[in-house]
């Protein structure tokens, strides 16, 4: 069984609990962003659609900043104002909206998941995290508490990056903030802390407040509501750990919550001495030739040849010019292998010395570095593409935007 955290890493004072709540529900009244699905929760009296506007918001937002998320939300809020409109949409449809924000496979499990809301739920969506998690595909625990607590009340915590980032500095929590061990007690903590008459906005204004003040590198910790309950500013400022009442040895001891006696504290870095993770595991590196084929268009204006990715794994559905992921030892002949690999779109033979290297593209998706070496192949006459295993098409420049293709590919095509 995990051992319980020292005291000194939670909240165990009712009245503290009480004054933290009371800071930060007032900070969040004065400060808080506006954001389009805020003023949806808050003001749509239909309880399906809440939570169908604060679930699209949550998927749209993990790994994707605020900025970036407005319009596109705009967009597929005006487009599928409901989950029944989102379950009639085809894939095609969401992964055009989808294109640019990254991370595809979150757009096709919303639309899978509200076509299971339609047909096995009776369109209503469940109204608890638990049900939530358990119901609909796509939704963890995060994405379940999100919506449970803005949509519908439900008093219940939340643990995102912002959250795990706030906590871990109020509670000078100095473990490695990805194991096992200390996410649970983040959760408890959040769900010990969280407001029980305004859950969702709690919620809401602890994402805000790791969002906006308690940032990663430079946190504005004389601006931050909730500075006089914060263990790592108080270590900052005092230069010692914090008197632990009831566990003495905390912080000079094996405690499995304080700063590993390996890595101690750096005076140096302060508050952001908190949260403290693993190292990242590095991205795996790929290469991948691609080729633009472009011909002359009946309007005289260049068309480009696209093809559809396979309907799972990465970038599942999307569009792309014709590419083959290269082994590391058979660089030397890809210009041979790309010639080889068009035949099967195009059905003639094509030269390999005819393929005109372009340049170099790189792409960081979230686990693999990818290199694409671009190729341009001017195809002469009237190009009929052979009936080959994926769908192709032949699209203008504009065409090629509208469609759904990765942020990558519109790289390739500059
Ligand atoms: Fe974060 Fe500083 Fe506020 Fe502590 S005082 S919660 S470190 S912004």
């Amino acid at each position: 069984a995990p051992v319980p955290p020292p005291a000194a890493h939670h909240f165990s004072d009712p009245a503290e609990v009480e004054a933290l709540r009371r800071n930060l529900l007032a900070w969040y009244d004065r400060c808080q962003r506006d954001l389009p699905w805020r003023a949806l929760a808050a003001t749509e009296p239909d309880a399906d659609r809440r939570g169908y506007a604060v679930w699209v918001s949550e998927i749209m937002l993990q790994q994707t900043q605020v900025a970036t998320v407005i319009d596109y939300y705009n967009r597929w809020m005006q487009k599928w104002p409901t989950l029944q409109a989102l379950a009639q949409a085809s894939l095609e449809e969401v992964n055009e909206l989808w294109a640019g924000l990254g991370y595809y496979s979150r757009g096709k499990r919303l639309q899978e998941a509200a076509r299971k809301v339609v047909s096995e739920l009776a369109g209503h969506m469940p109204r608890t995290a638990e049900d939530l998690q358990k119901l609909l595909p796509g939704v963890g625990r995060y994405t379940a508490g999100a919506i449970a607590s803005i949509a519908y009340g439900q008093a219940t915590g939340v643990v995102d990056g912002n959250v795990i980032r706030v906590l871990c500095r109020l509670r000078c929590i100095g473990a490695d903030s990805s194991s096992p061990a200390v996410i649970d007690r983040l959760w408890d903590m959040a769900n010990t802390l969280v407001d029980r008459s305004r859950p969702g906005d709690f919620n809401q204004a602890l994402m805000e407040l790791g969002a906006t003040v308690c940032v990663p590198k430079a946190p504005l910790c004389g601006e931050c509501p909730v500075k006089q309950h914060c263990q790592a500013r108080r270590r900052k400022l005092f230069g010692k750990p914090t008197p632990v009442p009831d566990v003495e040895d905390c912080g000079v001891g094996d405690c499995p919550l304080c700063l590993p006696a390996t890595e101690p504290w750096d005076s140096s870095l302060g508050v952001t001495n908190f949260p403290r993770k693993s190292a990242k595991k590095q991205p795996r590196a790929m290469r991948t030739a691609t080729c633009v084929l472009e011909r002359k268009g009946s309007c005289g204006g260049l068309e480009y040849l696209i093809v559809q990715r396979p309907s799972s794994g990465l970038l599942a559905g999307l569009w792309e010019f014709p590419s083959l992921p290269l082994a590391q030892d058979l660089q030397e002949k890809e210009r041979e292998l790309l010639a080889d690999h068009f035949q099967g779109w195009i059905g003639q033979p094509v030269a390999a010395k005819g393929l005109r290297f372009i340049g170099e593209v790189t792409h960081i998706f979230s686990h693999i570095h990818q290199t694409y070496v671009v190729y341009s192949l001017p195809m002469d006459g009237d190009v009929t593409l052979a009936p080959a295993s994926s769908p192709s098409r032949w699209v203008t420049e504009e065409e090629f935007h509208a469609s759904a293709v990765s942020t990558a590919m519109k790289k390739v095509l500059e």
